[in-house]
This record gives structure tokens, sequence and C-alpha cells, in this order.
């Protein structure tokens, strides 16, 4: 009988993917599973359980990828997961992971895995990459001196999984005996100090009887070279505020004409509609709330948010496969830790600016709690890409000229790049002002893992961003727009005596509004848009509609003539731009946080700072424009 029976289970064995960080695991167990398990070139992106299943010799096999981990003797985070998981008796066989780059290193864990567990196979991933950089090793040395079958593998290529396979269902259903007893180190955390030197000495041992290495190669020498430019001193930070710009502009500049025709198609599709409801004698009301409330709000949303998301996405995964993301945290590192806060911070911060949801559970990579409530804390300041299209549409239409030409966009790029720039002070401020007063305390000092950079692979990562990323927030982003556009076409359009609810609503924050540099509105939609960000502008659009102007909006240029004649100026764009980056989490996110944080406490937190903050700052900047006649 399997040793996984004894749970009530389907699948005929049951085998679990362990391994350092950033070895291939996830690449792996999409190749063996057609799942889609998020990739990346750096450490720590794999943060939780994920399980799927594959046929080999007529058995069905459940893989769970377990997260990255050095070692097992850790009690935090998800190295703890790991372990624990490594140690209950729910999986017929483990398969480790290894970097065939990097043996020596990697072996530590192995050894440590085989210790507790008497069912292995070793798998040398990346073994493609370890051959050019001339690193060659002796697999059936290697299982001579482990116990346990070792197979080489490419799993971005799906080389070796045929092999993989066989050699699992071979150790689940016995025909393939391990001998792990020379492996068997006593992994109790008090005596681990004294045989961690033992486990150095055996995987220096156990390298030199299988590994053969070809001398110093191109591999290695690009790697360094691109290293000395990319984090030196001089030039780390110019050359990311440079690729960022790039990023910025390549989406300003490629999402502007696929937005233009999205909005006039959907557009048209609006008179088609509008002719056929009529023709169907339905309702104004109906008609109103299904095409001026519904349709109107959910159009925007996908005309103004596809486009830049099908762009941005995939280039920043692009980046994050390439192995920059670390980098990032290696240049901004020593910022941080002036503040108070951790380098690997800088990972979760960049992690926000695709969703801040994501970001926040992302926060697990740190291990320590005081570091990570800091980062969790101040993930939300980073622009998530449900407030990108905000962004964006302020700085057009009150400083590129409201042109995407070459100019428009490059303004657009330039801006963005300042206004994340400005977030990553922010971020840095209130780890600061936290670590002196809520979040006292020591940040250890950490290692982080500067991986190879390796070239992306393109197709894939475009295909799976989109389909993960991009429709993933859109189609989020849709679900809560189309109830929305219904709520807000209602509150505009029920009256209460004279008014409407919207407008009682708006006349009530107005003093309020004003007084931050905007006006009740604005602040309405921003209240209304907590469900999803994304909604913001809609929520303007149809408030300011329905207050008796007939602009219909299809550009930049129309949003505008609607926006001032609605009072808006520069200052009010500022202080949009400055309550975009620092309100309340989108309810999403606020849920994550909860489930992160255990604690309404920090919940409550993660909502009045930033809103607190932007409150504040809106305040000083509209009194000191208002001061200067803007
Ligand atoms: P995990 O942290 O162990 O789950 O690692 P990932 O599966 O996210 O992979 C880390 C990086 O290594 C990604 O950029 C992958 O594309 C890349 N990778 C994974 N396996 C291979 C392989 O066999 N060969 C090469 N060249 N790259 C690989």
């Amino acid at each position: 009988m399997s040793r996984a029976q004894s749970r009530s289970r389907e699948a005929d064995y049951y085998i679990a993917l362990s391994g350092n960080p950033n070895v291939g695991k996830s690449t792996l167990f999409n190749a063996l599973t057609g799942l889609r398990q998020h990739t990346g070139n750096w450490t720590g992106k794999t943060v939780g359980l994920a399980s799927g299943n594959f046929d080999s010799k007529g058995k069905q096999i459940e893989v769970t990828d377990l997260p990255g981990a050095y070692s097992l003797t850790a009690f935090s985070g998800e190295e703890a997961v790991t372990r624990d998981y490594l140690q209950s008796s729910n999986y017929d066989c483990v398969v480790i992971v290894l970097d065939s780059g990097i043996l020596e290193r990697n072996l530590s864990f192995a050894l440590q895995v085989l210790a507790i567990a008497p069912k292995a196979v070793v798998c040398l991933n990346l073994y493609d990459e370890s051959q050019r950089r001339g690193i060659f090793i002796d697999e059936k040395a290697l299982s001579n001196e482990l116990g346990v079958p070792v197979v080489k593998t490419c799993a971005t290529k799906k080389r070796g999984l045929k092999e993989l396979k066989n050699a699992v269902c071979g150790v689940c259903s016995g025909k393939i005996k391990c001998n792990t007893a020379k492996n068997l180190y006593s992994l109790n955390p008090e005596s681990y100090e004294q045989i961690s030197s033992s486990i150095s000495k055996r995987c220096r041992e156990i390298c030199s009887a299988c590994q053969h290495i070809e001398g110093e190669n191109n591999f290695d020498r690009r790697n360094r070279r691109l290293d000395r430019l990319l984090t030196s001193k001089a030039f780390g930070i110019p050359v990311m505020l440079c690729l960022f710009g790039l990023l910025f502009w390549i989406t300003a500049i490629g999402a502007n004409y696929p937005s233009e025709f999205l909005s006039f198609a959907f557009g048209e599709i609006k008179q088609v509609l509008y002719r056929t409801f009529d023709y169907l004698n339905i309702s104004p009301f109906l008609t109103g709330l299904l095409i001026d409330g519904v349709y109107t709000t959910l159009s925007w949303v996908v005309a103004v948010m596809l486009p830049p998301m099908a762009i941005f996405f995939p280039l920043f995964s692009l980046i994050e496969d390439s192995g920059y993301l670390p980098r990032i945290a290696f240049n901004l590192d020593k910022f941080f830790s002036k503040c108070g806060a951790h380098g690997k911070q800088s990972l979760t911060m960049a992690m926000g600016i695709g969703c801040n949801a994501c970001g926040v559970t992302g926060c697990r990579i740190l291990e320590n709690k005081r570091d990570r409530l800091t980062a969790i804390l101040t993930n939300n300041i980073m622009p998530c890409n449900g407030r990108f299209p905000i962004l964006i549409a302020m700085i057009m239409m009150f400083f590129a000229g409201s042109s995407f030409g070459f100019s428009g966009s490059a303004i657009t790029a330039v801006l963005l790049v300042l206004i994340i720039c400005a977030c990553v002070l922010f971020t840095l401020f209130v780890s600061k002002l936290l670590s002196v007063t809520l979040l006292k305390g020591e940040t250890p000092g950490f290692a982080l893992e500067l991986p190879p950079y390796r070239r992306p692979q393109v197709l894939k990562t475009i295909i799976s961003s989109i389909r993960d990323r991009t429709l993933f927030v859109l189609g989020r982003a849709v679900i809560v727009a189309a109830p929305a556009g219904a709520v807000i076409w209602l509150s505009a359009n029920i009256n209460i005596g004279d008014f409407s609810i919207l407008k009682y609503c708006t006349d009530f924050l107005d003093p309020i509004g004003r007084f931050m540099g905007l006006d009740g509105v604005i602040l309405m939609a921003f209240i209304l848009g907590f469900p999803a960000n994304e909604t913001v502008i809609p929520i303007i659009i149809m408030s300011y509609m329905a207050s008796g102007t007939l602009v219909e909006y299809t550009s930049y240029e129309q949003l505008l003539i609607l926006f001032t004649s609605n009072g808006w100026t520069i200052t009010t764009a500022v202080c949009m731009i400055i309550f975009t980056v620092l309100h309340f989490p989108c309810s999403t996110t606020c849920l994550t946080i909860k489930k992160e944080t255990g604690s309404h406490k920090w919940t409550f937190l993660s909502v009045v700072i930033p809103t607190v903050l932007g409150i504040i700052l809106c305040i000083l900047t509209s009194s000191v424009m208002r001061l200067f006649g803007a």
C-alpha cells in the first residue's frame, strides 16, 4: 500500500517538488501537469502550495509544488511550510530539484531532504545552462553517492521529463529501491550547527566525485559584465530609470491606437444598441440603466485598460524572466536599510505595480514579521494596474497636450517615471515612519541571490502574461464595472426631491473635496471605486454627464472639455494624481491584507496611513498652487 494512502485520495501516487528557490520547480511543475504556476527568474515568487496531476505508465500522479527553501531548519515563513510538508507522510516520493550549475550549494538542501524522506528522485534541472557554462555532472556517480535515482532535465524545453516520470513511478511503486542510509543527518535544530559543517564537507566530496568544470566561459563572463553595469553605483539606478521609462513609453505609444479603435468601435456598437432598444420598445429607464450605465462603464474600462495592460504586463514579465528584478532589489537595498526596512521589500513593491493584492501576498518572502508588516502596509503606495489608466489620463489631458504622438508619449513616460520615483520615496518615508513608531526593531542583514541573466522565453512569457495577468485583471475589473455602472446610473437618475441621490452625496462631499484641491464628485468616485479603482474615471464622467453636460467622450480632448467645464484646473489634476497614488487600497487588497496579517488593526492602518497622507499632501499642494495662482 502506498505511503500516502492513509488519506482518502484519488490519485495512485502523490509526489512533491522541492528545492532551493529559482531552480525551475514551477517550470517543471507546469511542464509535468500542463498547469500555469507563476514562473520568473528571481527568488521567492512561489509562496504557497500548488497541486496538479499527470499520467505515467497508466498511473495517475498528483504533484505538489512546494515553496523554495534553502534549509529545513528554519522555523518561519515558507521554509516551514516546506519542512512541515516533507515531515508529513502525505506523499510517496519527493522530487528534489537542483540547479545543475550550482550543484554544491544546492546539495546541502538535498542532503537535508534525504535525511527525512525515505523515497526521493533527484532532478538535475537547468542542465542546458550548466552545459553552456562548461559544468558537467556524472548522474550515475551522483546517484551512487546519494542512493536515489538522478535524472537530468531542461524544464523549459521539456527535456528529460519522460525519464523523470519513469524514475518517479519506479520509486513510488517500489521497483526502484532508494538507499539513503548514508545521508542520515540529524536535523534537530539544536545540533544543526554541529552537523552543518559536516554537510558542507559532504557536499564538497560529492561534487569532486561527480562534477567536472571546464574553466571560465562566456556565460559567466557575460553575467559578470552585465552585473558590473546594472548594479554599479554610477549606472545601476540611471539604467533602471531608463528601462522603466522605455517600458512606459512603449506602453503609452503602443496603447493609443488600439484604445482609440476600441473607443470608436464601442461607440458604434452603442448606437446600434440604442436603435435596437428603441425598436424593441424598451423603456427609457431600462435603456439608460443598461446602455448609459452598464455598457458605457464596461466599454470605458475595456477600451482604456486592455491595450496598456496587454503591452505593459508582457514586457514586465520579460524583465522578470530575465533576472533583472533582484538587481533592482540590490540597487535599492541601501535606501531601504537606511529607512529601517528590508531590501527584499523592493521586490514586493515591484510586484505591486501589477496588482497590490499580489504584492501583499508576495510579502511572504520576508521572513521577519516586522519587515513583512512594513512591506504590506506600504505596498499600496505603488500604483497598481487599475490606477495607471487614471495617471495616464491626467498626464495626457493636462501635461502632454492630449496627443499620443512621439512627444506626447515621451512626456507621459517621463512623468510616469517621476511619479513612480515619488512613490518609491513615499514608500521609504512611510517605512521609516513605521520603523521609529509602530514597528520599531532591527532589520537583520540578508543574502540576496542574484540569479544568472537568462534569455526570457519570449513567446511563452507573452502568452502566459496576457492570459494570467492581463485577462485576469481585466476580468476582475469588468466584473466590478458592470454592477458599478448600474449603481452609479441609478444613483444619478433616481431623484429624491429636486436632486438625484448622487448629487446629494457629491454635494455633501464637495467642501471636503474642494479643500483638498478636488471636488465632491472625485471623492465620491474614489469611494465608489473601492471595489476596483478602474471604475473611478467612468464614475466621474457619468456624474458630470448626469448633471447636465452633454459631451460624449471618445478621446482625451473631449474628456478634457468635460472636466474643465466642471471646474478642473492643473491643481485638480495634480491633486488627483496624488490621491490616486495615496489613498485606501481596493477591497481585494484589503481582504488580502486581512488574510495575510490576520489582524483588523493592521488592515485598518493600511487603509488609514495612505489616505491620511494623501489628504494632507493634497491640501498642502493645492494651497501652495493656489498661492502661486495655478
Ligand atoms: P522556481 O523558483 O524554482 O519555481 O523557478 P522557476 O520555475 O520560476 O524558474 C526560474 C527561472 O529559470 C525562470 O526564468 C525559468 O524560465 C528558468 N528555467 C527553469 N528551468 C529551466 C531550464 O531547464 N533551463 C533554462 N535555461 N532555464 C530554466
